[in-house]
């Protein structure tokens, strides 16, 4: 058996010239039935047709179809002489969508002018002069050594999802962001370096010159996306499967994680809800170092993904993403509602919703955000400013790691801080790493005061808090880490929060040794239950909380012991 068969159960061929179904020119129709005869004599009677695309030659939609599913085209195999296009037209428009695939052009004598001339014009790989008979001497060995000569040159095709966007495009990167904050490989596909790329979605999105473009492994497409959009498509689970639950989880930061894998494992009927992806704020951060049980560090992904599967593991039902807009009781039930309109019942609820990043409010950050601007660590761009010079705004701990990070890619990163030492946020730890890293230089008592661009970031505006003096800077990037607020509306008009909005637990609810107001419970609050009995809180979002990965999951083991001693009550 000849080896490039025994391939074909792999990528696909494409014949253009066959359109025995339709049976329209009877020359045609027979060239084609017979090559296919050829074709399936040289192999077993096991070829497999599902890998052998036949395709008509009047329209080249077909190929647009496979190249969106990324399916690896080896081979075209063309008549000359077809009714609506020529061989050679075909193979031209063929080349857009698959440069790499070998060429080759069945011609008759009359055509050999034509096929000589495309060798140049098009790069024709061959021609085979019509008549080919006996296959075994024209046919297979011509397409056996171009099949082995294509397998050799052209790597495998990625069979996983693909964004094709631009860097600048800030829905690009929430897509991105999405897919790699929620563990869901893809790849990367930048249209202005790819010139295949760019084809392809110019191909269908029918000059709506909307980005990004998703391209399924089933075929499917999305342009422009929402991450609902997107998560629908993957098959994350929005919706909750049962009516009731014993505890809802809202918020899986590493908070509402430990609450969910503990929750889980000691049977209570569980669901967590989140927004954007598992892991929260810590799920962002390039390395955390001080996270007890791993020397080496971890990064935040690895953190989360590992969380994630513990808890589904334990029965936990994540819906993703999905937010919660409002808490409200209905004794002794206690109700979460959410973004889409639908709600959830249980008997407690623990909100872990962790902080929100704090907008810069300077000229021009707002609208050039996503497209060299970003908040947080931003790891999905990081690699996209190898060599270029980029700055980071901000001087806690989050700020330190991420520079500690963009150094192993950029030229330059220039880390711009308000406050006159790098001490006063920072761990020490990183102070010292800083320190000893060259391409970080440190800027003190400086803040940003525009951002400056046309589609993109190309400049910043710095002045320094003391001199006042203002410096234009070039810049390719700037990772903005300038604090955080936590995200409580939910909850605003139900427990007693604190003026920056933090939501007060235990016994910082009791002012005089009186009870919070309302409380009906003939007990005082728990450790980290809210103004509501039933109601709990862990984490960043709690007033007085530590802000660290350790602590967040402490207290959210905590607070399912504390949900256990509630249900006790009720
Ligand atoms: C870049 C960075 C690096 C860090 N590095 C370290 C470190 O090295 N060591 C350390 O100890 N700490 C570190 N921290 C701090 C640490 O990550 C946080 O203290 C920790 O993540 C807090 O966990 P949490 O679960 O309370 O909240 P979060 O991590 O903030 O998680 C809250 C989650 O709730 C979701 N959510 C919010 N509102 C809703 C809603 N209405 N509906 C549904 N979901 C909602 C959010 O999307 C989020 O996923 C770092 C923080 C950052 C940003």
């Amino acid at each position: 058996m000849i080896e490039w068969l025994e391939w074909a159960r792999g990528p696909a061929f494409v014949f253009s010239f066959t359109l025995m179904v339709l049976g329209l020119l009877r020359n045609l129709l027979l060239t084609g039935w017979n090559i296919t005869k050829a074709l399936l004599r040289a192999g077993d009677k096991n070829v497999p047709w599902k890998n052998l695309i036949i395709t008509s030659f009047a329209w080249i939609l077909p190929l647009k179809k496979l190249k969106e599913r990324n399916t690896p085209v080896a081979l075209f195999l063309v008549d000359q002489r077809m009714p609506n296009m020529s061989g050679t037209e075909f193979l031209a428009d063929a080349a857009n969508f698959y440069p790499l695939a070998r060429k080759v052009l069945l011609t008759a004598y009359a055509d050999t002018q034509a096929a000589i001339a495309s060798i140049n014009d098009i790069g024709l790989d061959y021609y085979l002069m019509k008549p080919w008979d006996p296959p075994e001497q024209n046919l297979y060995p011509v397409l056996d050594d171009l099949l082995s000569d294509w397998t050799a040159a052209v790597p495998l095709p990625y069979d996983g999802i693909r964004v094709a966007g631009t860097l600048w495009s800030s829905n690009s990167h929430t897509v991105k962001d999405f897919l790699a904050r929620n563990q869901i490989p893809y790849q990367w596909l930048d249209i202005e370096l790819d010139t295949e790329a760019r084809n392809l979605v110019e191909s269908v999105s029918e000059g709506k010159h909307r980005l990004p473009v998703v391209f399924f492994p089933d075929g499917d497409t999305l342009i422009d996306p929402s991450i609902q959009d997107v998560a629908g498509k993957i098959g994350l689970q929005t919706k909750a499967d049962k009516p009731f639950y014993d505890l809802i989880i809202v918020g899986a930061g590493p908070a509402g994680l430990a609450a969910a894998v503990y929750g889980g494992s000691e049977g209570l009927a569980t669901v967590m809800i989140e927004k954007e992806a598992t892991g929260g704020q810590a799920g962002t951060s390039s390395r955390i170092e001080n996270y007890l049980g791993f020397p080496q560090g971890l990064s935040g992904a690895d953190l989360a993904r590992r969380a994630t599967t513990q808890a589904l593991r334990f029965g936990v039902e994540l819906l993703r993403p999905q937010e919660a807009v409002k808490v409200r009781i209905d004794d002794p039930y206690r109700y979460v509602v959410m973004a889409d309109g639908s709600e959830i019942s249980g008997r407690a609820i623990l909100i872990s919703t962790g902080v929100n990043v704090r907008r810069l409010e300077s000229p021009g950050v707002e609208e050039l955000t996503g497209a060299g601007i970003y908040y947080g660590a931003a790891l999905t761009e990081a690699a996209h400013y190898r060599d270029q010079d980029v700055y980071v705004v901000g001087g806690a701990n989050s700020a330190g790691q991420g520079a500690m990070f963009f150094s192993r890619y950029a030229r330059k990163v220039t880390m711009l801080v308000r406050s006159s030492n790098l001490e006063a946020g920072m761990s020490q730890y990183l102070v010292d790493q800083i320190a000893n890293t060259p391409n970080i230089e440190v800027v003190l008592r400086t803040e940003v005061i525009e951002a400056i661009g046309e589609n993109r970031l190309e400049k910043i505006e710095v002045s320094n808090l003391d001199t006042k003096e203002v410096e234009t800077l070039p810049a390719a990037a700037m990772f903005i880490f300038v604090g955080a607020v936590p995200p409580t509306d939910l909850v605003s008009e139900l427990v007693e929060r604190d003026r920056a909005g933090f939501i007060v637990t235990g016994s910082d609810l009791m002012i005089d040794g009186k009870r919070p107001k309302g409380w009906k419970p003939n007990r005082d609050p728990f450790l980290l239950e809210t103004s509501v009995p039933g109601i709990f809180a862990a984490g960043d979002v709690r007033h007085h909380s530590m802000k660290r990965v350790a602590s967040a999951v402490g207290e959210g083991a905590v607070a399912v012991a504390l949900v256990h001693q509630y249900l006790k009550t009720v």
